[in-house]
C-alpha cells in the first residue's frame, strides 16, 4: 500500500491534481462526494475527513451524525474530462467509518466487504462481471431529460442509425483512462439503448466499477447534451435495461464452477450455487430490482426474466450458463437491473449462492424450452414459479426471508425496508395517468 501511495503522490504531482473528490454511495447506491484539496492528501489517506451522516438518507441519526471517509487507494483515478479541459481533479471511492475507526454498518461498501470476508473464510473469492445497459434521451436546453430517445437504432446497428457511437467512444476513452479494461461496446436491442462491457473483477472491485461506470456514462452523455438513464424500463413496449450479473467462485486460484467431467462441465459447487440463487431470488429481488419501475421490466417478451428457472442457453430463463468454460465458467443472473445498488446487489447474490453451497442444495432440472411461450399449466407442471410481480410483493418476500437481514445487517435491512415501503405506498396511493385514461370517461 505504501508503494501505491507513492504512485498516487507522483501522479498528483505530474498531472497537477488540484482537487480530490471523496466518493461513497448511500443505501440506494446514489453517488455522493465531498471535495478537498490535494494538499490534504495525508489527512484523506488517514481517514480524517468527516461528514454529516444525518444528511445522508438512511445513514445516521442527528445525535450521532459524525462519520468519516476511508479511501480505498485502489480506486484512485484522475478524472479524464478535467485533464482535457486543462486542469486536473481526481477521486477515491471510500468506505465509511465511525468516529472510533470501526466500519460504519450503514455503508453499503462495508456490507459487501463482510460478504467477501465470509466467502474468504470458506476459501472462496467471488468474481463478478456485470453488464449494465442504459438509454440515451435528448436533454432540453437546461440539461433536463426529455421523453425523446436519442436514436432509433437497434441491436448491433452501426451509424448512421446508431447516433450513440461517438458518445460511447468518449465513454470508452474516459473509462480506459480511469483504469477500466473495456471488452465490448454496442447499440442494444431497443431504440436509444446501449451497453459497454468492462472486464470482471472481484466483487468489491466490480461494485466500485459499476458505480464509476454509471457516473462516467451520465457525465459524458451530459457533455453531448444527452441524458443517460439506468432506469430499468423507461419506455413501455420496448426492452428495458438490465444489469446481468455474471458470477463465479474461485478457490486456490481455480474456477470452482468448472468440472470438465460433468455433462454441462459444471462442478457440484456450481449446481449448489445455482440452487441457492433459485431458492433465494424471491427474497432478494427487492435489492436487485429496487424500484416500482423495476417490475415493469420483468414481464414476458423483452429478454428480461419473470419466471424462476435456469438453463444452459435459454435467454428467457432467470439464470443462463454462458457457453464459456474453464477459468471463465460462470452463471449469469438476468433479473438484476442497473438501478440496484451494486454493493448490496452483489453481496446478496453471492450470499444467496453461498447459501446453496453451504447447504449442499440441488437445483431443479434445467429448462431449455422458451418459457415466455409456455402455458401456465406447463409451467405449473414443471414447478416454475414467478418472480415478485411488483415492489410491494418483493418487499414482503424480502421481509419474510432470512437472506436480507443476514446479508445486509440490521441497520441497512431496517432502513432499506422503511425506504422501499414508503416508495411503494407513495406509488400505490397515487392516481396515475393510466387510470384517468381508462376510467374517468367510462365510469
Ligand atoms: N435488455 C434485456 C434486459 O432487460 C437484456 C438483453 C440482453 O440479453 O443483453 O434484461
Ligand atoms: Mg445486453
Ligand atoms: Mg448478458
Amino acid at each position: 500500500q505504501t508503494g501505491l501511495l507513492e504512485q498516487i503522490k507522483e501522479t498528483i504531482q505530474q498531472k497537477n491534481v488540484e482537487l480530490l473528490h471523496l466518493q461513497f454511495v448511500d443505501i440506494e447506491g446514489i453517488l455522493k462526494h465531498v471535495t478537498v484539496t490535494a494538499e490534504q492528501l495525508d489527512d484523506v489517506v488517514g481517514g480524517k475527513i468527516m461528514f454529516d451522516g444525518s444528511s445522508i438518507k438512511g445513514f445516521s441519526p442527528i445525535n450521532r451524525s459524525d462519520l468519516y471517509l476511508l479511501p480505498d487507494l485502489n480506486t484512485f483515478a484522475v478524472l479524464p474530462w478535467t485533464v482535457e479541459e486543462g486542469y486536473a481533479e481526481a477521486r477515491f471511492l471510500c468506505s465509511v467509518t465511525n468516529p472510533d475507526g470501526t466500519p460504519f454498518e450503514g455503508d453499503p461498501r462495508n456490507v459487501l466487504k463482510k460478504t467477501v470476508e465470509r466467502a474468504a473464510e470458506k476459501g472462496y473469492t467471488i468474481s463478478v462481471g456485470p453488464e449494465l445497459e442504459f438509454f440515451l434521451f435528448k436533454a432540453d436546453e437546461h440539461g433536463n431529460p426529455t421523453l425523446e430517445l436519442h436514436d432509433n437504432g437497434g441491436y448491433f446497428e452501426p451509424s448512421p442509425k446508431d447516433l450513440g457511437e461517438r458518445v460511447r467512444l468518449e465513454i470508452y476513452r474516459a473509462l480506459k483512462a480511469m483504469g477500466f479494461t473495456i471488452e465490448a461496446s454496442h447499440h442494444e436491442v431497443a431504440e436509444g439503448q446501449h451497453e459497454i462491457n468492462f472486464k470482471y473483477a472481484d466483487a468489491l472491485g466490480a461494485a466500485d466499477n459499476a458505480t464509476t461506470y454509471k457516473w462516467v456514462v451520465k457525465t459524458i452523455a451530459g457533455k453531448f447534451g444527452l441524458h443517460a438513464t439506468f432506469m430499468p424500463k423507461p419506455v413501455f413496449g420496448i426492452n428495458g435495461s438490465g444489469m446481468h450479473v455474471n458470477i463465479s467462485l474461485f478457490k486456490d486460484g481455480e474456477n470452482a464452477f468448472f468440472d470438465p467431467n460433468d455433462a454441462n462441465q459444471l462442478s457440484a459447487t456450481a449446481y449448489q450455487f445455482i440452487a441457492g440463487l433459485l431458492k433465494n431470488v424471491k427474497h432478494f429481488a427487492a435489492v436487485t430490482n429496487p424500484l416500482v419501475n423495476s417490475y415493469k421490466r420483468l414481464v414476458p417478451g423483452y429478454e428480461a426474466p419473470c419466471y424462476i428457472a435456469w438453463s444452459a442457453s435459454n435467454r428467457s430463463a432467470l439464470i443462463r450458463i454462458p457457453a464459456k468454460r474453464g477459468m471463465a465458467t460462470r452463471v449469469e443472473l438476468r433479473c438484476p437491473d442497473p438501478s440496484a445498488n451494486p454493493y448490496l446487489a452483489y453481496a446478496i447474490i453471492a450470499a444467496a449462492g453461498l447459501d446453496g453451497v453451504e447447504k449442499g442444495l440441488t437445483p431443479p432440472a434445467a429448462i431449455d424450452e422458451d418459457i415466455f411461450h409456455m402455458s401456465e399449466e406447463r409451467r405449473a407442471e414443471l414447478g416454475i414459479d414467478n418472480l415478485p410481480e411488483n415492489l410491494g410483493a418483493a418487499i414482503a418476500a424480502f421481509e419474510d426471508g432470512e437472506i436480507g437481514r443476514a446479508t445486509l445487517g440490521e441497520h441497512v435491512f431496517h432502513e432499506y425496508v422503511a425506504m422501499k415501503k414508503d416508495e411503494w405506498n407513495s406509488y400505490r396511493t397515487a392516481v396515475h395517468a393510466w387510470e384517468i385514461e381508462r376510467y374517468q370517461g367510462k365510469f
